[in-house]
């Protein structure tokens, strides 16, 4: 059984708090270091398919994210075209004999809170306003100079700070986010109790989606392909999005029409990161967005970096710390180049433009083209999962 080990992890956002759980979990000495001075998080939602939820089980957390958030009953996503018109209805799949819903909408505050209170459970120290100036490595042992001087020896240093990381260049990793074509939109607002489906509204080159996020809000999404967009004043950011949607009715309008300048309105620039194997120089490894950043179309991001937090704990539990990063990131570039490829492709056809194109589209998912392409993504993730846990697995 490998011994345990000191480990820093600078960043604790998804993927960060799910590696400091899940290594502290498997007895490892953890302790993170975020740069933000204040541990609070740009709301909004997100939501969380049962593969997600699957890690958050395994980081001992399911409980507490169920009661937080929101289950979807029978994992239904409603789909609309851009004038409220029904198209059809797809259901995603429930894990763990239904025990682990479908798909779950939650607050981030409400995820973070949660990660944050099982990680001082574990006791993992999280060092505020601090981030990494200068790295070295000798002898099995990386050095870290932090940005208040203070001076670090750690066994191991795991990178999850994100898509704009930059100790991964410190590390020698050479790889920049890439902007991928596409803007989004999100809002919160008040739910009306009879609105539990996941919806999805298919317009023209624009999706727009509503998701519940606890009993009494939800959330929206809206994407919009196009160059990347000069600055937007945050003040002008409810009325833009207002704008941006204009065209749409049904499901949608309603909460258009309740964005107002208190609105709680977020704009985002999507921007992919692949990094290419190997994901780990000696005894740093990347995890998270600062590694494998994809478009938020198939919502798996979040699940992943957690996924890499797990199985990073599961490959240090059999293997010296150096095979066993090899053998983290020959087990997840795969499964994560796939879900960013899938991603995209969704994205791609919530952009289509001509009024031919939507309708072969909108033809193709009534006549059960939308409930395959969510069946042959689980199956083909299942498939990974279970290869990535066989026992011959290297
Ligand atoms: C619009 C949008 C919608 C999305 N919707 C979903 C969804 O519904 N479901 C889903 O699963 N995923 C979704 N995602 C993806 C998901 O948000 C990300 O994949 C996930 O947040 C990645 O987590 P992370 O911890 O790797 O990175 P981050 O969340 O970016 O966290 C990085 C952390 O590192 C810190 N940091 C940065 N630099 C340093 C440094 N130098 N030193 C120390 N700390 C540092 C940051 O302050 C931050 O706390 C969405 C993404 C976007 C953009």
């Amino acid at each position: 059984m490998p011994a345990s080990l000191s480990i820093t992890i600078a960043g604790a956002g998804i993927a960060g708090c799910a590696a400091a759980i899940a290594l502290a979990q498997a007895g490892h000495a953890v302790q993170v270091i975020e740069r933000a001075a204040r541990w609070e998080f740009a709301s909004s939602g997100i939501f969380l398919y049962a593969n997600g939820l699957e890690s958050l089980r395994d980081l001992g957390v399911l409980p507490a994210i169920l009661r937080a958030g929101f289950a979807v009953p029978e994992g239904r996503n409603a789909y609309f075209d851009q004038s409220g018109m029904p198209l059809t209805v797809t259901h995603y799949p429930s894990r763990d004999a239904g025990r682990i819903p479908a798909i779950l909408g939650i607050r981030r505050a409400e995820l973070h809170r949660i990660l944050s209170m099982r990680m001082q459970e574990l006791g993992v120290p999280v060092t505020l306003d601090a981030s990494i100036a200068l790295l070295a490595q000798r002898g099995g042992r990386v050095s870290l100079t932090l940005s208040d001087g203070r001076a670090l020896e750690t066994d191991l240093l795991v990178i999850a700070e994100g898509l704009r990381s930059t100790t991964r260049a410190l590390a020698g990793f050479d790889v920049a986010p890439r902007y991928s074509g596409f803007t989004v939109w999100r809002s919160v607002h008040a739910r009306p109790a009879a609105l539990t489906d996941k919806i999805m509204q298919m317009g023209r080159g624009k999706r727009f989606g509503i998701m519940p996020i606890s009993d009494d809000r939800l959330y929206t999404f809206g994407t919009v392909p196009g160059p990347k967009p000069a600055h937007i004043p945050r003040a002008d950011w409810p009325a833009t999005m207002a704008g941006q949607f204009a065209e749409f009715d049904g499901p949608a309008r309603a909460f258009l029409d309740d964005l107002g300048p208190r609105s709680e309105v977020l704009f985002t620039a999507i921007e992919e990161v692949a990094l290419p194997l190997p994901w780990h120089r000696g005894r740093v490894v990347v995890i998270g967005d600062a590694a494998h950043a994809a478009t938020p179309f198939m919502g798996q991001g979040g699940a992943a970096a957690m996924a890499d937090g797990v199985a990073l704990a599961r490959h240090l539990s059999r293997a010296a710390p150096e095979p066993a990063l090899a053998a983290f990131g020959a087990e997840r570039q795969p499964i994560c180049a796939f879900v960013q490829e899938a991603s995209r492709r969704v994205g791609e056809l919530g952009a289509l433009e001509t009024d031919a194109d939507i309708a072969a589209r909108n033809a193709r998912m009534r006549g059960g083209g939308a409930q395959a392409q969510v069946d042959t993504f689980y199956a083909r993730l299942t498939e990974f999962e279970r290869r990535a846990l066989s026992p011959d697995f290297t």
